[in-house]
């Protein structure tokens, strides 16, 4: 018996005249049956927010009382951390340590936003008139449509309905067709914090169909988009018909440089965090490898024994460190690059194919590729899986120069004891984040996004409250 998911439409949960099986990716079986929204499910969702934008109920409460009820989200879902974590294990196949600490993050980024929400200013301005007075009004932007991938779906969402919600817009969020279990039942927690019927709409549904009719209806006045940078194509090009102001969160092949006066041990911890952790699906995965030719072969032995100690096994174990993908396409995909890459010339070191007794679900093993050159294919293409291309470097420029050499731009890494070298670098490198001497590190504080394909606009941060706004200048004769 499938479990049954809900979507979320103006205050009322809903089957949907159309569903579709989830996939538990550890064993490749359906195991929960969820509502694949149509185009008119999308139009009553857009409308119901759009009603509730300027519904009294949700435009008339202050800016404080919006900051409560988000509050009261941050706690309900800091109480239901463990029902959540263990759904989104189940749909996505991320394992149980890594979906219930992410959990811990996702209420802290609802409190960081609740308290923002009293914080958005306007400004009274200076002009040279006597006998005028001009200030600036900021006032929320609309209805939101917020679309998000199948990696880390609660804390994508947060970060999109955290400040659109405290600058007062109303939001209808598409969950996924890969994995939506978790924002489904997210849903019913933002019924149970008591915002209005409207305010948040939760649906599912593939991305050509339902993703489709979102981003183009002439209701929606905000995009915030997390995927792919061919979908983010699609969503510009289709939202142009209504102007749609439109942020996006995209892929990335982040570089990690390594120079030769680290202490081996705890860079390759952090090397291995930065590309294994979530199945290498994580969009600031490091992914490629540019260690300093000097320290290379102790890295690479030392990268190798701890990618080969890895605890594969059943996501929602405790005790296991590396569970499956999300979906079968996912390891075709990365099958078919590595086999390419290989043939390519690249040397594979460890990995390289399914693990031993794991046939069932969609695991691939922790991978390893020692690549001659910069155009091989595991280096060039986002591969969203557990694979390490490694490139060699001489010098500090060489290093930037191969860094740089990429159409995406989200985040790198650099390992040195040369501060002087780390400061150079985070002046050289191009990408919306730089870590010195650390790798992954988040907070609600710290903005979010990329350069280049990777993205426009960034999430996080005061800066991405106001970005769910819009000013208007007011005038007034004296
Ligand atoms: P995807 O682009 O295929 O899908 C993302 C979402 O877009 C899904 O909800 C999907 O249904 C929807 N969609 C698909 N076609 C659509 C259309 N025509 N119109 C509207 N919506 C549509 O991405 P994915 O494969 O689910 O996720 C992996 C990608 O996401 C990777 O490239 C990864 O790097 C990126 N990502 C980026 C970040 C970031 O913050 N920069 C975070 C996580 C993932």
């Amino acid at each position: 018996m499938l479990r049954s998911f809900q979507q979320y439409i103006d205050g009322v949960f809903e089957d949907g005249d159309t569903r579709f099986d989830s996939i538990n990716p550890a064993n490749g079986r359906a195991w929960a049956s969820m509502p694949a929204a149509s185009a008119d499910d999308v139009d009553r969702a857009v409308k119901a927010a759009h009603r509730a934008f300027l519904d009294p109920a949700w435009a008339g409460l202050t800016a404080s009382q919006r900051g409560k009820l988000l509050y009261k989200l941050a706690e309900l879902v800091a109480q239901h951390a463990d029902q959540l974590a263990a759904l989104e294990t189940a749909d996505t196949g991320k394992i149980i340590r890594e979906t219930r600490s992410q959990i811990g993050y996702v209420a802290e980024y609802y409190r960081y936003y609740a308290g923002l929400a009293d914080k958005i200013q306007g400004a009274c301005l200076p002009v040279d008139k006597p006998d005028m007075e001009a200030f600036l009004r900021r006032e929320p932007i609309g209805v939101v449509a917020a679309i998000v991938p199948w990696n880390s779906q609660l804390f994508l969402s947060a970060v999109k309905l955290g400040p659109a919600l405290a600058a007062g817009c109303t939001v209808v969020l598409k969950a996924s067709e890969e994995g939506p279990a978790p924002l489904l039942e997210f849903a019913r927690l933002v019924h149970q914090a008591g915002f209005p019927p409207g305010v948040v709409n939760v649906l599912t549904g593939y991305g050509q169909d339902c993703g489709q009719v979102l981003t183009s209806h002439p209701l929606v006045a905000r995009i915030a988009f997390t995927g792919g940078p061919e979908t983010a194509r699609h969503i510009v090009r289709n939202s142009a018909e209504n102007l749609a102001y439109t942020t996006l969160e995209l892929g990335g092949k982040s570089p990690v440089l390594v120079f030769d006066d680290v202490d081996v041990d705890s860079v390759s911890n952090a090397i291995v965090a930065g590309i294994f952790a979530a199945s290498g699906q994580s969009c600031v995965a490091g992914s490629r490898l540019l260690v300093q030719r000097g320290v290379k072969d102790r890295l690479l032995a030392r990268l190798q024994a701890k990618a080969e100690a890895i605890h594969i096994g059943d996501p929602q174990d405790s005790a296991t460190e590396m569970g499956p993908l999300a979906t079968r396409r996912q390891r075709e995909h990365i099958e078919k690059v590595v086999a390419a890459s290989v043939q390519a010339g690249a040397e594979l070191l460890t990995g390289g194919g399914v693990p031993a007794g794991r046939q069932d679900g969609y695991y691939y093993l922790p991978t390893i590729l020692s690549c001659p050159d910069a155009q091989i294919p595991s280096v060039t293409t986002e591969l969203f899986g557990p694979v390490l291309s490694v490139l060699t470097f001489d010098s500090e420029a060489e290093a930037v120069a191969l860094a740089n050499d990429s159409v995406y731009g989200l985040a790198a890494g650099v390992f040195t004891r040369d501060l002087s070298r780390g400061h150079r670098l985070t002046r050289a490198l191009r990408a919306g984040i730089v870590w010195v001497n650390t790798y992954r590190a988040v907070s609600p504080i710290v903005p979010f996004g990329g350069y280049g394909q990777s993205g426009l606009g960034r999430e996080g941060g005061m800066e991405s409250v106001l970005d769910y706004t819009r000013t208007k200048s007011v005038w007034i004769r004296t």
